[in-house]
């Protein structure tokens, strides 16, 4: 079997509610439908979703970068030969989410071709993973209003609060409102984005002790190094690396040099195969891992669950599956379901995905 063509399809769907940057607003979610087409029938699927202020990528970047770099030169290579298709991806620096979505495409054919599900071929130790949901920056009683409407409605009890804001005291307060609101049997913990200091960090923490937070994540830059490993050295919960470490090289100095003791593993970034090398990484370390959110999309979140289910370490933590609730569609055929605070990924072979062509013809940019 050999791919014949690669096509990379932009779209955009809106969010129910604009997402809000310190730089400003976004209203629709733009991203890239990518499709890896062979010569024996079956064509694999996955979704790129370009995060311009983080890692650089645009929707337009992604599709040129498809179309005019990566399809010319994979095109004619088996889907199996994943290392001399990443040998061909890696000859170009960045491209995160352009170079994931043709990983995770090509997983998608491997699976489909040989009728069992990519969790099954990943790892197959379960089939569904819990559910984290992420509470974004407002008013601390509004943040526990919807905390306790994500609880009811999908029975989702494990919250990711945002935090990273000047005075500390702003997040303190509503850890503490959402600890109060929530009541015990939920878990919490926290995301800086690197919006404080290491030692502002470190006081926020005291100010939380008694809240019983499980993780810590990105608190302040890991390019403070010296003022990173100190407060890592100095907090007793897992501190997670999320942007600070995203390849597998920077995953080990992240943890060897003390600056982490987690980490989030994003397939939008990884895909698959270097996914499974930073699940390897912390196995063999020995420490956590969840399964994090780039803003995904229903075949994203799915593509996520895929992974996250397949072994034991990233299926023991609730993943962060429910991002898509705030988009207006999707494109899938059968939308994701979270119930009882769960999301199953699907028994079809491969990764399961159906489109919905006439979404699809809605949505997509390019005619
Ligand atoms: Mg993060």
């Amino acid at each position: 079997m050999k791919i014949t063509a690669i096509e990379a399809i932009p779209f955009a769907i809106p969010y129910k509610k604009p997402l809000k940057f310190a730089s400003g607003e976004v209203h629709t979610a733009e991203h890239v439908l990518v499709r890896v087409h062979t010569d024996d029938g079956p064509v694999g699927v996955a979704e790129a979703p370009p995060r311009p202020f983080t890692y650089g990528e645009t929707q337009a970047s992604i599709t040129a970068v498809i179309d005019k770099v990566f399809a010319p030169q994979l095109t004619g290579l088996a889907p199996t030969a994943r290392e001399a298709v990443h040998a061909r991806l890696n000859r170009t620096v960045g491209n995160p989410t352009a170079k994931s979505a043709v990983d995770m495409a090509l997983w998608d054919i491997i699976g489909q071709s040989l009728g069992i599900s990519v969790t099954e071929l990943l790892g197959g130790f379960t089939d569904r993973m819990r559910v984290s949901h992420m509470v974004g920056f407002a008013p601390p009683e509004q943040m526990v209003a919807e905390a306790q409407r994500i609880r009811d409605t999908y029975g989702i009890t494990t919250f990711k609060v945002k935090v990273g804001r000047r005075p500390f005291m702003l997040d303190v307060e509503a850890c503490r409102a959402l600890r109060e609101g929530l009541g015990d049997d939920v878990e919490l913990y926290i995301d800086g984005n690197r919006g404080w200091t290491a030692s502002e960090s470190a006081r926020a923490l005291r100010a939380m002790d008694g809240l019983d937070l499980t993780l810590a994540e990105e608190l302040c830059p890991a390019d403070d190094v010296m003022g990173r490993r100190w407060l890592v050295s100095h907090t007793d919960i897992p501190f997670v690396a999320d942007e600070s470490a995203t390849r597998p090289g920077e995953v080990t100095r992240e943890l060897l040099s003390g600056s982490a003791t987690a980490i989030s593993i994003k397939t939008a970034r990884t895909g698959f195969t270097y996914s499974q090398r930073v699940h390897h990484l912390c196995e063999g370390l020995g420490v956590e891992a969840v399964m994090g959110n780039q803003i995904d999309g229903q075949i994203g979140t799915l593509c996520t669950a895929v992974f996250g289910s397949a072994y034991e370490l990233t299926a023991r933590r609730a993943g962060e599956l429910s991002n898509f609730l705030d988009m207006s569609d999707d494109l899938l055929a059968e939308p994701l379901r979270i119930e009882d605070g769960t999301l199953r990924v699907r028994e079809s072979a491969g990764l399961g995905i159906e489109l919905d062509p006439e979404k699809l013809a809605r949505y997509r940019q390019d005619t």
